[in-house]
């Protein structure tokens, strides 16, 4: 069978089963459009109908979350967790808590979960959960009270050994140590499963963190591979998440100067960079004040707040899109490009739109995918787990070591696997290939389940 053929029919049939999920048939299209090499000297995968099945969440809870607000009115969300593929381990991934969440958005997450899962070289299944829940404007006490309700019903399908979620968009520490208390309290049982916690309860050291710094070592790698480094490079970011706080960190300690980034309201312009001190005051800003970047724009020399401006007109050598699923659009890529951009390193999930994509690819720009490039922080979920099951801390410099491996693996696996099957240097095919092909081969030695 001509394994174009297949690959264009097998996305029609992706299609025409749940019409209404456009993201998830992007996600869908973006690892399948890669694969034909793949299927083409293992034609197994197409007898065995690994595509058919790989698409196909192996179970999806719906229900119920009522919950009361704290002047006593009652509010009914709805809770979701796709347990995406235990091929590999058990289900892991995060849980979203957000208005724009539904089962269209949460297949298209766990998809990609299930390949950056594979590509951390860790144990771990893919899945992701959440809510139409929005914690923005919610007290903490009725964010507990929707916790609680949440894992009143979650709690029957969750567990140590059989999925372990954490957090994403909307979904932090808070978030989590609620969950987790109900859960325990449910279950009589205190073991990891949740990642994510606090580290005084069984959290990781650098945690927090590790998705962002994990992307500013990606860049690092991918730059080193090329012969260069990341000193002295200009880097704009755009969300000011965990995501983007800790890359623009990363980066400034590794020699890069971040001079754009931005939020919901518009974005800063900072041409002399950020330093430490100027991180400390957007750490408190949006961490602790959850205030507007325009503070930022008035309180330091030479920057200024662009309001509803984003920052991708901002010259740059490097760009980091931190903040959520198609936010680089094509006139972003093509203005990038203008401006001499030499790459694009993704650090959230499907930042890019298809037609960035390919300018990205046409203008020769070094283009990473997040299901590589932003797996640090799911990594480091694994070190959690394997903490937790050892009852054991380890201190930052440990994990920061793991940290960095992992990222280096995961960059050599995407470019030995795209060299391999004839596209040296991409890594979007490197890392589809190379996280597909795992989880195809633990799916034949295990058989039809
Ligand atoms: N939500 C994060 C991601 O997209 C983290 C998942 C986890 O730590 O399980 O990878």
């Amino acid at each position: 069978m001509d394994s174009k053929t297949y690959a264009a029919d097998f996305l029609d049939y992706v299609a025409k089963k749940d019409p209404a999920q456009k993201v998830f048939h992007q996600a869908v299209k973006e690892v399948v459009s890669s694969l034909t090499p793949v299927l083409q000297q293992h034609l197994l995968y197409i007898k065995e109908r690994i595509l058919e099945r790989i698409v196909e969440p192996e179970r999806t809870i719906i229900f119920r979350v009522p919950w009361q607000d704290d002047k006593g009115e009652i509010h009914v969300n709805r809770g979701f967790r796709v347990q995406y593929n235990s091929a590999l381990g058990p289900y892991k991934g995060g849980m979203r808590f957000h208005n724009t969440v539904n089962q269209d958005v949460l297949k298209f997450l766990g998809f990609e979960q299930v390949f950056k899962n594979s590509l951390t070289t860790l144990p771990l299944g893919g899945g992701k959960g959440g809510s139409d829940f929005d914690t923005r404007g919610k007290s903490d006490s009725e964010v507990m009270r929707f916790c609680h309700s949440f894992i009143n019903e979650l709690y029957h399908h969750i567990g140590y050994h059989t999925d372990i979620p954490a957090g994403d968009l909307g979904c932090g520490a808070r978030e989590i140590g609620y969950m987790f208390g109900q859960y325990k309290k449910l279950t009589n049982d205190f073991t990891g499963a949740f990642t994510g916690k606090k580290p005084n309860w069984g959290g990781s050291l650098l945690r927090p963190e590790a998705t962002g710094y994990g992307v500013a070592y990606f860049a690092q790698n991918m730059l080193k591979n090329k012969g260069d480094s990341l000193e002295g490079k200009t880097c704009i970011i755009s969300g000011t998440g965990n995501v983007g706080i800790y890359a623009m960190e990363k980066l400034t300690l590794l020699g890069a100067k971040v001079v754009g980034f931005m939020d919901y309201d518009g974005s800063v312009y900072d041409p002399d960079g950020i330093d430490a001190e100027k991180l400390a005051f957007l750490k408190d800003l949006v961490f602790v004040r959850r205030g507007s970047l325009k503070e930022y724009g008035e309180k330091f020399k030479h920057s200024h707040f662009r309001s509803g401006k984003k920052t991708w007109d901002i010259p740059c050598d490097l760009a980091f899109p931190t903040a959520c699923e198609n936010e680089l659009l094509e006139e972003d890529a093509k203005t990038l490009a203008l401006n001499g951009c030499k790459g694009v390193c993704e650090g959230s999930n499907m930042p890019c739109t298809p037609q960035a994509i390919d300018l990205i690819k046409e203008a020769k720009m070094l283009y990473s995918p997040g299901k590589a490039s932003n797996a640090g922080g799911v990594a480091v979920s694994g070190l959690e787990m394997t903490q937790n099951s050892m009852r054991v801390y380890w201190t930052r410099e440990e994990v920061d070591q793991y940290l960095q491996r992992i990222m280096t693996s995961i960059h050599t696996n995407c470019l030995e696997a795209a060299a391999q099957y004839g596209m040296p240097g991409d890594y979007m095919a490197g890392a589809n290939i190379f996280g597909f092909k795992k989880v195809a081969d633990a799916m034949i030695d295990q058989g039809l389940v």
